[in-house]
């Protein structure tokens, strides 16, 4: 018989998380009541960045021709992500076309003191790449596939690609990513700053997991490559760091075979 279900106490200071009906022991916290006592919590809205320099930046930025778009309507699009809970108005946007213009942008932000975001397709959900200030640089314009290697199954591509169209073009060679985001618009890049789970995570790994190699802009402006065997630091910092270590351009994913989904036509029941 399942134990009955309880109300969560929720004049618990550690709330509704203690609601022990959900663990089946009723009465039984697992958290220790102390655990979070004299922790501070962490500001989750960042402070906006007030523009201190925004206008020195910008012309740097042009005087090595490259475009910041500062249109309210453009603006309003990067006000926050796809969670939809946290805002914060930039700047001016940048929409990078190569790793050396990265590289610009970020020793002009050294040099101006601009808070950078990088963004790929604005997936996350409590603001990790909303710009509170400054400028995010999106990634989405250096999405070309750049060679594939059937001897040792890895494609290069520019970390700015949406997994879809990875997909689409590692289908031509009957090969496919390991595993991916469930949605259409996150971009390599975005995804091994976070991590990256579907349904193959559990037996091939987490979508950073396949992460051989990277090119990365640091924040000094450097274009480095990096890897388990090359910059190890910096490799291993820039994955599921959240865009804080580094820019990443590029990236060499593992692929494997293309395998079909196999189509169920009748269940036998026994
Ligand atoms: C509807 C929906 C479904 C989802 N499904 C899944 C799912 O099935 N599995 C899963 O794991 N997640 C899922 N997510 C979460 C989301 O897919 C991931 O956060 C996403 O993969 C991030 O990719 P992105 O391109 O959108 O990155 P962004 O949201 O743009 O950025 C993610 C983080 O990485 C940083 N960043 C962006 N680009 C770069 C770069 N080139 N170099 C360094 N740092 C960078 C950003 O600053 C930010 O901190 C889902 C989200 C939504 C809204």
């Amino acid at each position: 018989m399942n134990a009955p279900l309880t109300r969560p106490d929720l004049t618990d200071p550690l709330g509704p998380h203690t609601d022990t009906a959900q663990l089946g022991v009723p009465g039984t916290c697992h958290v220790a009541p102390d655990a979070l006592q004299g922790i501070r919590r962490l500001q989750t809205n960042a402070s906006r960045w007030e523009g201190a320099g925004w206008a020195g930046f910008v012309s740097s930025l042009r005087e090595r021709g490259m475009e910041v778009i500062e249109s309210a309507g453009t603006l309003g699009a990067y006000s926050t992500d796809a969670g939809g809970t946290a805002y914060g108005m930039p700047h001016g946007v940048v929409i990078a076309r190569s790793a050396r213009q990265v590289s610009q942008l970020v020793q002009c932000a050294q040099a101006h003191q601009v808070p950078v975001t990088a963004r790929g397709g604005g997936l996350t959900t409590e603001g990790e790449s909303v710009a509170y200030g400054g400028v995010p640089l999106n990634l989405t314009g250096m999405s070309r596939v750049l060679h594939i290697d059937l001897a040792a199954m890895t494609v290069r591509t520019e970390a700015g690609i949406f997994w879809h169209s990875l997909a689409e073009e590692l289908r031509r060679e009957n090969l496919d990513y390991l595993s991916a985001p469930l949605n259409l618009t996150s971009s390599v890049g975005g995804t091994l700053g976070v991590g990256g789970i579907d349904v193959n995570s559990a037996r091939l790994g987490c979508s950073a997991d396949q992460a051989v190699s990277l090119q990365v802009v640091t924040p000094t402006g450097d274009i480095v490559e990096c890897s388990d065997v090359q910059n190890v630091d910096l490799f291993q910092r820039v994955i599921l760091g959240y865009g804080q270590f580094g820019v990443i351009t590029e990236a060499t994913p593992r692929v494997r075979p293309y395998t079909p989904f196999e189509c169920i036509t009748s269940i036998t029941r026994h």
